[in-house]
Formats: C-alpha cells, structure tokens, sequence
C-alpha cells in the first residue's frame, strides 16, 4: 500500500490531513475509483474524464494537468508493487479557516491510495448477492462523485446489519442505484437501466456494460424501472468498478429468479476487455 497526500508520498498510516482541510470539515471534494489489472489501470481515461466533470461541477480547479494527476497514480501504483490493484483519488478544495464559501483563491488538493484491490469472492460471483432495498434519501446531484457519502454509508451498514452484501435506493417505487453501484435487470430479453440523469452516478461500469451488450446485439433501453419490475426480473445485477457486474440473488430477502444468461455474457467480454486493454496498450 502506498499513499499521496498533496505533494508527497507519504504511508497510509501516516497522519497527514490537517484540521482544516475541507475534505476532512465539509466533505468538499470528489473522488474515483480506478482498477488495476495485472498492472495495468482499466478505463483510466474515462475515469479521469468524470473526475474533471466532478470537478467543474462543484466549481473547483484541478490542482495539477490532467496529464500529471495520472502519472502520479501510476508513480503510486508502481511504488505499491501492486498488480490487481485500486487506485483511490480525491480532490478537495484544500485547507483554509473553517467557512462554508469557497476560499478564495482556493488551492486543491489531491490524495490517493494505492492498496490491494477488494474482489467479489469466487462464491458471491458463482451464487449472486442479496441486496436490501432503502428510502432514496439523496440529492439531486448524484451524477457528481462528491465525497458526501453519509446516506451511501449509512444504506451500506444497513444492508451489512440485514446480512445482505449492496442496498439499493427505491424513489416513490423507482429503483435508482445502490449504495456504491448501478444496477441492471433483464426482462423478455432486454436489457434495462437507470438512464444517466442527475438521480444515479454514471458509473464507468455501466457505461463499459452498455458498450459490451451493443457490441453483442443485446437491446437495451436506458429507462427507469420499478421494485416490482427488480423483484420480477428474469435477471438482475449490480454494476461498479470492484464488482464488474455481480449477480443480484434476492432483494429484501425475496429469493429472484436468478437467471443469469445476459449476464455471464456480459461478463465474459467484460473480463475479456481487461486484459484486452493490456494487450492493445
Ligand atoms: N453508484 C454509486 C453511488 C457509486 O458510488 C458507484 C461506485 O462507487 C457506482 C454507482 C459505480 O460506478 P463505477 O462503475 O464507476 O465504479
């Protein structure tokens, strides 16, 4: 494991946040998630490409080019020794006086870690995962990968506590996303998600999971869909850069009908496009 806290590597067990940073006081910042496999970063520039769109949104500067940002992760990443790893990056909008307005000028700062990454079990892959269903209690400005993860936290222990491994928000009975993915289900053959609007983050892994089911003719409709319709599903699974795409095996402990034939063709090309990358690059 290796860490980078505004201009140094430094040991992820090493103090380094000041008191005033506004990560640490506000949440004021944003992050991303990036896989490593066999060395090599997955979808970095899509990554990157939605940190910068974070990034404007909140009305922050990054605190380096495009450019230096990814070659300190993967200075960080080849300091770590890591093969299968997590790239952690955030940017927050740097250590000023507590007050709530932006500093001015404000000067980012950027912090990662680089550790082992976190794998879905060959089990939980093979028998799918519950998940619990919770009240969408978010803002309206989801598709911003903000550090503000108090609802996601709090729906995550839930799910924790109930024994069931994601939850997921339901708005006035419209599955939105989980706590920390987007989800999928398959009816009559088609494939069905949130459309990408302000209520759902854009994962990168949904867009790469929507890219492999037009390559394999599977149609698909970007469109909201119900609890009912989730717990009626022929398929139905959870999408996010540490779980690829993960079968969903019952919700609020409803058993689903579990099928999973889209999915592990889905699957298949999305572990095939890992290591393609590798080869192409
Ligand atoms: N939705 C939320 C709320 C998330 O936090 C995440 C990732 O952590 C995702 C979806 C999945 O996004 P990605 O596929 O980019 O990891």
């Amino acid at each position: 494991e290796i860490a980078y806290y505004h201009d140094r590597f430094v040991d992820v067990d090493e103090r380094v946040i000041p008191i005033q940073e506004r990560g640490h006081q506000f949440g004021d910042g944003i992050y991303e998630v990036i896989r490593v496999y066999d060395g090599e970063p997955f979808t970095m520039k899509e990554h990157m490409e939605r940190l910068e769109k974070s990034a404007e949104a909140i009305g922050m500067g990054l605190p380096y080019s495009r450019e230096k940002i990814e070659a300190l992760a993967l200075e960080a990443l080849e300091r770590s020794g890591i093969q299968e790893a997590e790239i952690y990056m955030q940017i927050t909008r740097g250590i000023h006086l507590r007050q709530h307005h932006y500093p001015d000028p404000s000067e980012p700062v950027l912090s990662m870690v680089v550790k082992e990454a976190r794998k879905l079990t060959p089990e939980k892959r093979a028998a799918g995962v519950p998940v619990i269903t919770t009240e969408e209690i978010r803002w309206k400005m989801c598709w911003i990968k903000s550090l503000n993860l108090l609802p996601n936290v709090m729906a995550k222990q839930k799910a924790m506590e109930a024994g069931a491994h994601e939850a997921v928000f339901v708005d006035q009975g419209t599955v939105t996303e989980g706590s920390s993915s987007n989800l999928f289900i398959v009816k009559d053959g088609t494939l069905l998600t949130h459309p990408a609007t302000n209520a759902i983050l854009h994962g990168i892994t949904r867009r790469v999971i929507l890219d492999i089911a037009e390559e394999l003719g599977i149609p698909v409709e970007e469109r909201t869909f119900t609890l009912d319709e989730l717990l009626e599903a022929d398929e139905a699974f959870l999408s996010s850069t540490t779980m690829e795409a993960a079968s969903i095996s019952a919700v609020d402990g409803r058993p689903l009908k579990g099928g999973r034939t889209l999915l592990d063709r889905i699957h298949a090309r999305f572990v095939e496009r890992t290591k393609k990358e590798k080869v192409d690059s």
